[in-house]
């Protein structure tokens, strides 16, 4: 046995798995129309793009300090306050690799073996997996489909033990779309603060939201919460800069000092020229993102519509991200029982790539990204209503 006991336990993505199947069938000259998306179909925009190219040229081509540059942490405060009413100073604020690599850190350094960390169902793949990393253990608790799979302060409340340690929060939510209200973050920040938990709040689809839909960071609520909360958000998503890897934690100090000191071991810094392009990002023009959110928002509404015409699917309208929730349960069969197995069906049949919902802790939903064309939105659903009539 050649490998550590610590990634005996991970958890292959299924996300992976059917990208990578799609790409086999692409490959093959088969046409695929793929909803496995994570990522805005957008370029980054040029500004952007030209920050991070000019910054090179000046020379900005080596280390910063572990924590980031102090201009971009500056830069992250002013955005704290001014989009979330939440008062941080630099020092309360780390550069990451990522949202990912973000919350990674926070679990290596709040987590000690056997800390429950509350995961609500459904979640977005890497949260359980991160957890087990750092040798705590994932409680799940089951967000209710009827209401668009938010949990309660109830639920929450039933689910603390004297090992628990934090609550994930994700709102808006990757796959469900779902945005908790103020009133609802209210109920569970006081279960929270009441048994003296902390919340990991994962706020990187705040500016995809749609309808009117307010993003509230929990944190925002009072000074009892935000004391307990590691505010985690990222310029992957909001500018289509997935492939910069930065992202970035803000919450008390001391764990921020830790998460400073791990990175200063491990990535040392996040890419240089991608931080002054974030710093671009954060403080230049918002109009491609308003522009994106349009466009999401059309998207969205047209395939929400369209999935809801096919009997045996139902999905809630989101407000937030840019995924689609579907409920298959009724198309399940002795044959096909699970909405892995479903879904791999559909890829091979059909040729629509969907994620499955075992990556998001359910075996009845699929998840459906629509950062992808209106065409493809409006050819792939097709495609999955001809699948589903004749397979009745
Ligand atoms: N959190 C959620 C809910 C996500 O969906 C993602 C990306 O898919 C991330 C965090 C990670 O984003 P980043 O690209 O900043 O690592």
């Amino acid at each position: 046995m050649k490998l550590s006991k610590r990634v005996e336990t991970l958890t292959p993505s299924t996300t992976l798995a059917i990208t990578a199947k799609a790409k086999e069938l692409k490959q093959q000259g088969i046409n695929v129309i793929s909803f496995g998306a994570g990522e805005p179909d957008y370029n980054t925009p040029e500004h952007i793009i030209e920050v991070a190219y000019q910054s090179m040229k000046d020379g900005q081509t080596k280390y910063t300090p572990a924590a980031g540059l102090p201009e971009l942490r500056k830069a992250i405060c002013a955005k704290l306050k001014a989009d979330n009413n939440l008062q941080y100073e630099v020092a309360n604020v780390c550069v990451c690799s990522g949202a990912k690599h973000a919350l990674y850190n926070i679990f290596q350094v709040i987590c000690n073996p056997g800390d429950e960390v509350i995961i609500p169902i459904p979640f977005w793949v890497s949260y359980p997996e991160q957890v087990k990393l750092a040798s705590a253990v994932p409680v799940y608790v089951e967000g209710i489909e009827s209401n668009l799979f938010k949990i309660t302060a109830e639920q929450l409340g039933a689910s603390i033990t004297d090992k628990t340690k934090a609550l994930i929060l994700n709102s808006p939510s990757n796959p469900s779309g779902t945005v908790y209200s103020k009133e609802e973050l209210e109920a569970i920040a006081a279960v929270c603060v009441e048994k003296d938990i902390l919340v990991i709040s994962d706020e990187i689809y705040e500016k995809l939201v749609y309808d009117g839909t307010e993003h509230v960071s929990i944190a925002s609520l009072n000074d009892e919460i935000f004391k307990r909360t590691l505010v985690v958000n990222g310029v992957s998503k909001p500018y289509s800069m997935t492939g910069w890897r930065i992202g970035y934690v803000a919450g008390d100090k001391e764990i921020i000092n830790a998460i400073i000191d791990l990175s200063s071991h491990s990535t040392s810094n996040p890419t240089t020229m991608a931080q002054w392009a974030t710093l671009e990002a954060i403080t230049g023009t918002q109009e491609p993102l308003n522009e994106m959110v349009l466009e999401f928002d059309k998207r969205r509404k047209a395939m929400v519509d369209l999935l809801n015409q096919i009997d045996g699917i139902s999905c809630a309208m989101p407000t937030g991200a840019f995924y689609a929730y579907a409920n298959v349960q009724e198309l399940l069969t002795d044959d096909v029982k699970t909405a892995d197995a479903w879904a791999a069906k559909l890829l091979e049949e059909a040729n629509v790539a969907v994620i499955p919902g075992s990556a998001f802790g359910s075996d009845i939903h699929i998840r459906l990204s629509y950062a992808t064309s209106m065409k493809n939105i409006e050819a792939g659903i097709q495609r999955i209503k001809e699948y589903v009539e004749a397979s009745n």
